[in-house]
């Protein structure tokens, strides 16, 4: 078993041509049998990584998953690409389970999908169960719920430690998207892998755009920003129930396309929202953090934080749910100090000083995210100890020139404030002093002051805004803790003497200028045929009941939008185009992209897919150069069955099929050496009737499942050859 057998069903299973961040290394280590622990972030492809030593290993992947809604999507995905999968879950009842077990019983299933509580069924059932199964690998997903320390602690991990006990021959491979050391060593010990590899990804995702707005009209800096992206998905985040019910409404009385989640609604609600959220009927979900654990949507396009997360990890987490599939995605937070006020007041752990300090200290983090003028990249990457040595020139300080002015009356007051009360008060304190307010909290000697009030002409946010920009600037202090003050330094009294001079930043809303969405930014993408693509997909995806980014993901269909290819040969080097779905839905998506280029005079661009790399021959008898259709032919000429091809050439039958077809169609194999011939009339009738404008999926839907693809892109093709010779004859 070798790395260029994984390689073979990247490219045709899942129609990838290169491996991405560590799967290579830890598809190698896993065919080694290899206990291996995998950080990666979110949308790096972590299930890949147990998914091909899956199908390469003899017996069934036992994979382990909290998350019931997300297996199910999974395994749609995988059966799509052709791959005998299934999952066990209190979902289900017991009559759908039993054909099931009949498949892992009989060894047909490949993946297994079950939730951690499975495994303490009955007391040892079903461990006693997989002991008599041939089992080859267990993935023990999101991996950091078996940590204390972790943020989504789920004591039924716990259970897992027995896994290795009870199979200490069975390679055990852990994956998250959570950093921390100390949840990494706990994963190691709680699942008794203490000698496993340890393979960790960068975390960096180049392809989300961080951008951060001070927030004030907050909504109708959403409502602009929501209208520039009509037809794409989104999550906004709110931290209550009641502004997500609330803000929900008001899109949609908008016009937009939006649903709430959120804990407080009942669990059917929930579920619906969901559903239409991932089948890209609902476009935008508001929601509390309740909404996104078991979110696997791909084509998120952007994620909106109405108000402030708690921490930088938590804020990290839900922006990368953003851009899964790898296009250029959004992360928008609307920023206030007000909120970091606010939210002090949450940190506060009963009892305990200790943990209360390290939650300030997070949210202070958070907030100085916030306020940050340099590159935001950056500063996320350290936060997680990685260093990013450019700025990353896709966020939103890195593009933005900020525009500035004289600001030093503005900074005489602020630094007056500071000093006429002592140096021992915070900022939202001098804040209200300086406007002037009624409050009782402003100590009547305040009152009478000359410096308050005098800054009633400026609203509370900018304030906050110009006292962050010269604590920045080194004008004035923030002490830490709890109650952090604010005080002069060297530079205040030269202010204050009107010797030096202060410009401020201007607060303007920013251009994010994110860049487009395309593989390949020298040669963008047709939106207009990425829009019929994607209507196309819809078609398919209702049919076959799958969310849409089953069908084909929209980093497929933006390739296909950009390449432009025309025939099944350029169709094949798209990336996320693999056997099955290339037979399955090949040609009608070649038919609706040449349709488009016939009535738009255009022609493939497929020569401008730079390959990303020279792939590896497939079999020897491909080393003489020829092509692999030549090859079926070849060995069907040769006498060979298509069963027998496939196994000879390791590729799908289906494929096999394909490939023959194509030369029924110039007439070098006759029809019914592939096709019985009680069949191809059938077939014949159901082309005509579904088959409108070559369309191969209803067709095979009406003839059901006694006929495959293969036989019915035969049949179309001995078809579209006698209509040809018709035509020509015709001329
Ligand atoms: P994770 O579980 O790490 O969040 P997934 O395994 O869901 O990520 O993968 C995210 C997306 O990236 C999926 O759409 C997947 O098909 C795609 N993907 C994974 N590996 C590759 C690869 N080598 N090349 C291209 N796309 C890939
Ligand atoms: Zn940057």
């Amino acid at each position: 078993m070798s790395i260029d057998q994984a390689r073979e069903i990247l490219k045709h299973r899942f129609g990838y041509d290169d491996f991405r961040m560590n799967q290579e290394a830890v598809i190698e280590a896993v065919l080694d049998k290899k206990d291996c622990v995998v950080l990666m972030p979110t949308g790096g492809g972590k299930s890949l990584c147990y998914q091909i030593p899956a199908l390469m290993l003899d017996g069934l992947t036992v994979v382990i998953s909290p998350l019931i809604a997300l297996m199910k999507d999974q395994v749609d995905a995988l059966r799509a690409n052709g791959v005998d999968a299934a999952f066990l879950n209190s979902t289900q009842t017991a009559a759908e389970q039993v054909p099931i077990f009949r498949d892992i019983r009989s060894g047909k299933l490949k993946l297994l999908y079950v939730a951690p509580e499975r495994l303490s069924q009955g007391g040892d059932e079903f461990l006693d169960f997989l002991s008599q199964i041939d089992i080859s690998l267990f993935a023990v997903d999101e991996a950091h719920c078996i940590s204390s320390w972790g943020h989504d602690f789920r004591p039924e991990y716990l259970r897992l430690a027995t896994l290795k006990r009870v199979f200490p021959n069975i390679p055990v491979i852990a994956l998250t998207a959570t950093a921390d050391k100390l949840v990494r060593k706990d994963i190691f010990e709680r699942l008794n892998i203490e000698h496993a590899g340890l393979f960790i990804s960068s975390f960096n995702r180049p392809n989300i755009f961080y951008a951060v707005e001070p927030k004030r009209n907050s909504y109708s800096q959403l409502l602009d920003y929501l209208e520039k992206r009509k037809d794409e998905s989104g999550i906004i985040y709110c931290l209550s129930r009641a502004s997500v019910d609330s803000l929900a409404a008001d899109l949609r009385d908008e016009g937009f396309s939006a649903l709430a989640y959120h804990a407080g609604l009942d669990k059917a609600t929930r579920e619906k929202h969901q559903e239409s959220f991932l089948k890209d009927e609902t476009k935008i979900v508001v929601a509390t953090i309740a909404f996104g654990m078991g979110i696997d949507k791909s084509n998120v396009r952007f994620v909106v934080h109405m108000d402030l997360p708690k921490n930088v990890e938590s804020y990290y987490q839900e922006t990368g749910r953003a851009g899964r599939d790898g296009l250029a995605s959004d992360a928008l937070l609307f920023f206030s100090w007000a909120d970091v006020l606010k939210l002090k007041k949450f940190a506060e752990v009963e009892g305990n000083r200790e943990q209360t300090e390290i939650m300030l200290k997070k949210l202070d983090q958070m907030g100085q995210f916030g306020d940050l003028r340099s590159c935001r990249r950056k500063f996320l990457l350290k936060y997680f100890s990685e260093d990013l040595e450019e700025n990353c020139g896709n966020c939103d300080n890195c593009t933005t020139v900020f525009e500035k002015f004289d600001g030093t009356i503005i900074a005489q007051k602020a630094l007056s404030a500071v000093y006429r009360t002592g140096q021992r008060f915070g900022l939202a304190y001098l804040v209200d002093f300086l406007r002037g307010s009624e409050s009782m909290k402003i100590r009547d000697e305040h009152k009478n002051l000359k410096t308050y009030g005098v800054g009633a002409d400026i609203s509370k946010d900018h304030w906050f805004d110009y006292f962050k920009d010269l604590i920045a600037q080194g004008f004035l202090v923030q002490n830490d803790g709890q109650f952090p003050t604010i005080a002069l330094t060297e530079t205040s009294m030269d202010v204050l003497a009107g010797k030096t001079p202060v410009e401020l930043i201007k607060l303007k809303i920013k251009e994010s200028k994110r860049k487009m969405l395309a593989p390949d930014v020298e040669h963008p993408h047709i939106p207009e045929l990425f829009d019929a693509l994607r209507q196309l997909r819809t078609v398919f995806a209702r049919n076959e009941n799958v969310p849409p980014y089953v069908v084909f993901s929209d980093a497929t269909l933006v390739e296909m939008a950009t390449y432009l290819p025309q025939s099944d040969w350029d169709m094949r080097k798209i990336s996320g185009v693999g056997d099955l779905k290339f037979d399955k839905y090949g040609a009608d998506f070649l038919n609706e992209i040449r349709n488009y280029c016939s009535r738009n005079g255009l022609a493939t661009r497929i020569n401008l897919r730079a390959p990303k790399r020279e792939r590896k021959q497939r079999t020897k008898r491909d080393a003489t150069g020829r092509d692999t259709y030549r090859t079926t032919f070849d060995l069907f000429q040769d006498g060979m069955s298509v069963d027998e091809i496939a196994k000879e050439r390791g590729l799908g039958l289906s494929t096999v099929e394909g490939h023959l077809a194509r030369f029924v169609g110039i007439g070098e194999i006759a029809l019914e050496q592939l096709v019985p011939v009680d069949k191809i009339e059938n077939i014949r009738k159901a082309i005509i009737e579904h088959g409108a404008e070559g369309m191969i999926g209803p067709v095979k839907s009406a003839l059901g499942d006694d006929y495959s693809y293969g036989e019915i892109r035969a049949v179309r093709a001995a078809i579209e050859a006698t209509a040809g010779e018709k035509s020509k004859g015709a001329f």
